[in-house]
C-alpha cells in the first residue's frame, strides 16, 4: 500500500475464535505495526447461509488481495455442507506446509518441564488420505487413495530446509511410514534424501513415523524440525502440543507460495465460547509467526517477548494452566491486557531466536515434473466384488485369460495373497484383487489388451476398478501382495 502499511484478512471464526483473534488483534495493534485488517467471514456463519463451501467469495477475494490471512477455528455444523472450510481454504490456495512449533514455555508446567522442548513439525497439507478421494468398492468394502507426489513432497521438504536455516536450527527429521507403504511414504522419505544433499549445513535424518511417537514421548529435546505427510504430521502435531501445556500453546501457519494462513492448532472449544475465560495464546503465537512472515521482526519480538515475561510471573495466567476454578485464573481480557503492559520487558528464563527471513521454495509448474527414460505396462490388477471362494474365482478366470496377452498371475484379499492357495488364514470378504501379467515378460501391454481381458472378466463377474502395473526405467510401480512371488 502507498501507506506503507500491509493489510491482512482477518476471519474470526467461530467458538472461542472471536476472542482468541479479537486479543490478538489487540496485542498487535499495540505494538504499533500499522496492519490494516479486511474483517471477512467463513465458517458456521456462512454455512448457515447455504453456502455449502461455508467460504463466501467476498473473503476469497479479500484472499487474493491480501495474499496474508489471520483465523479463528471454524466449525462445521451438523446437517450444512460436507467439507471443513479449513481444508477449503487451505487448498483453495494450495498452502502446501503447515508449520507447527512448540516449545516450553515458562510458568507453564507439564511433565517435561526444563527439558528446553523446542521444535516444529512440517506437515505436508495438501495430499495424503486428505486428498479425500474415497470410494465404496463393494458395499462393504471402502477405500481411501493415499496420493503423494514427488513434487508435493519436494515443495514441504525444502520448506522444512529452509526453515532449519531461517531459524538457525540444526537438524531435519523425516518421518515416513516407508517401511510398509514403500511407494507412497517411500517417495516422500526417497525426495527428502535427495533434497537433503542441496542443505549440508543441516542435519538430516530418516526415522519412522510409529517410533517419532515413541521418542517424542521419550526424549522429546533430540528433535529440532520434523518434516512428515499429511495423516503423520496431523498425529504427530496434536502430540508435540501436548508436550508442552495443550492447545492452548500451540500456533500454526499453513504456508504457500502466494497465500500465507495463520491460525491455532485447536478448534472452537464451544464450551468455552462467550465465557472471556480461554487461552489466547496459540492465536497470538500464530500472530508472531505471521509478523516474522510479513518481515515485522521488531514488532513479533516485542510480543513474543511480553508474552513470555508475562507466564514468567505467572501473576496472569489463564484457566487452562492454573484451573479455570482455582480462583487464580485471569480472563482472557486480563491476560491481553498484560501483556500489552509487557511490552518492552525481556524475559529472564528464555532468549528469543535470531529469526532471518524465510524462503520459501518456488518449483516449476510444469504439469508432469517426473519423466522416466522408458516405461511399459506389464500387467494389469482388476478389482473384482464377489461371494465365490478363492478356489472358485481363481480357476474361473484362468480360464476367462485363456487366449489373452495375460494370464492370471495371484488373486489377494484384504492385500494377502489367496490364489493360488499359500496356506495363510485371511479372513476374506467380497474384494478381491486379480493380477494378471503378460504372458511375454517382454510385452508392453497395450490398452487393446487390458480392454480384451476386462471384457472377459466382465461377462462373468462384477469388476470395480483395474489398475495398470506399470515400469518405469525398468523398475516395478506397484507392490507385491503379502505372500506373493
Ligand atoms: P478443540 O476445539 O480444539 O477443543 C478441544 C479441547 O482443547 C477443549 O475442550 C479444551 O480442553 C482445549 N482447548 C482448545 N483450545 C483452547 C484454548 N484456546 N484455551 C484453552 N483450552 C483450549 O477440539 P474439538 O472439541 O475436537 O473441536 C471443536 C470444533 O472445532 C469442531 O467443530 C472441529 O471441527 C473444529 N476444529 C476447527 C479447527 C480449525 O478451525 N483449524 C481445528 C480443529 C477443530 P479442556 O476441555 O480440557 O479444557
Amino acid at each position: 500500500m502507498a501507506d506503507g502499511s500491509i493489510r491482512v484478512t482477518l476471519i474470526p471464526g467461530d467458538g472461542i475464535g472471536p476472542e482468541c483473534i479479537e486479543s490478538t488483534r489487540r496485542i498487535i495493534d499495540a505494538t504499533g505495526v500499522g496492519i490494516e485488517w479486511e474483517v471477512c467471514e467463513a465458517g458456521e456463519s456462512v454455512f448457515k447461509k447455504g453456502i455449502p463451501s461455508g467460504v463466501p467469495k467476498e473473503t476469497i477475494d479479500s484472499i487474493r488481495r491480501t495474499r496474508c490471512v489471520l483465523k479463528g477455528p471454524l466449525g462445521t455444523p451438523v446437517g450444512y455442507g460436507e467439507k471443513s472450510a479449513n481444508v477449503t481454504l487451505r487448498k483453495l490456495f494450495e498452502t502446501f506446509a503447515n508449520v507447527r512449533p512448540v516449545r516450553e514455555m515458562p510458568g507453564v508446567p507439564t511433565p517435561y518441564t526444563g527439558r528446553g522442548i523446542d521444535l516444529v513439525v512440517v506437515r505436508e497439507n495438501v495430499e495424503d488420505l486428505y486428498a479425500g478421494i474415497e470410494h465404496m468398492q463393494t458395499p462393504g468394502v471402502a477405500q481411501c487413495l493415499k496420493l503423494i507426489s514427488r513434487k508435493g513432497s519436494e515443495k514441504v521438504i525444502r520448506l522444512a530446509f529452509e526453515l532449519a536455516r531461517a531459524e538457525g536450527r540444526k537438524s531435519v527429521a523425516c518421518a515416513t511410514k516407508s517401511n510398509i507403504m514403500k511407494l507412497t511414504e517411500g517417495t516422500f522419505k526417497r525426495t527428502f534424501e535427495d533434497v537433503a544433499k542441496e542443505y549440508p549445513d543441516v542435519e538430516a535424518w530418516h526415522i519412522i513415523v510409529d517410533n517419532c511417537a515413541h521418542q517424542l514421548v521419550k526424549k522429546p529435546e533430540q528433535f529440532d524440525i520434523i518434516v512428515t505427510t499429511n495423516m503423520n504430521g496431523d498425529i504427530l502435531s496434536d502430540l508435540t502440543s501436548a508436550l508442552i501445556g495443550g492447545l492452548g500453546f500451540a500456533p500454526s501457519a499453513n504456508l504457500g507460495n502466494d497465500v500465507a494462513i495463520f491460525e491455532a492448532v485447536h478448534g472452537t472449544a464451544p464450551k468455552y465460547a462467550g465465557k472471556n475465560v480461554i487461552n489466547p495464546t496459540a492465536v497470538l503465537m500464530s500472530g508472531i509467526m505471521m509478523l516474522r512472515y510479513l518481515g515485522k521482526f521488531e514488532a513479533a519480538a516485542t510480543i513474543e517477548n511480553a508474552l513470555l515475561v508475562t507466564l514468567e510471573e505467572g501473576k496472569y495466567r489463564t484457566g487452562d494452566v492454573v484451573g479455570y476454578n482455582s480462583g487464580l485464573a485471569a480472563s482472557t481480557t486480563e491476560y491481553t491486557d498484560a501483556i500489552i503492559a509487557n511490552f518492552g520487558r525481556t524475559p529472564t528464563t528464555t532468549t528469543l531466536r535470531q529469526y532471518k527471513p524465510l524462503q520459501i521454495p518456488r518449483i516449476s509448474s510444469d504439469l508432469v515434473a517426473v519423466r522416466p527414460a522408458s516405461r511399459r505396462v506389464v500387467g494389469v490388477d482388476i478389482f473384482v466384488e464377489s461371494a465365490l471362494l478363492p478356489g472358485e474365482i481363481g480357476p474361473s478366470l484362468e480360464a476367462l485369460a485363456e487366449g489373452t496377452a495375460l494370464k492370471l498371475k495371484m488373486i489377494s484379499n484384504r492385500g494377502t495373497q489367496v490364489y493360488p492357495d499359500k496356506g495363510t488364514m485371511t479372513d476374506c470378504v467380497d474384494h478381491y484383487r486379480c493380477r494378471f501379467i503378460a504372458r511375454d515378460p517382454n510385452a508392453d501391454i497395450s490398452d487393446e489388451d487390458i480392454y480384451a481381458l476386462v471384457q472377459r472378466v466382465a461377462s462373468q463377474h462384477r469388476w470395480m476398478h483395474i489398475e495398470k502395473l506399470p515400469e518405469f526405467d525398468g523398475a516395478p510401480g506397484f507392490t507385491k501382495a503379502q505372500g506373493e512371488d
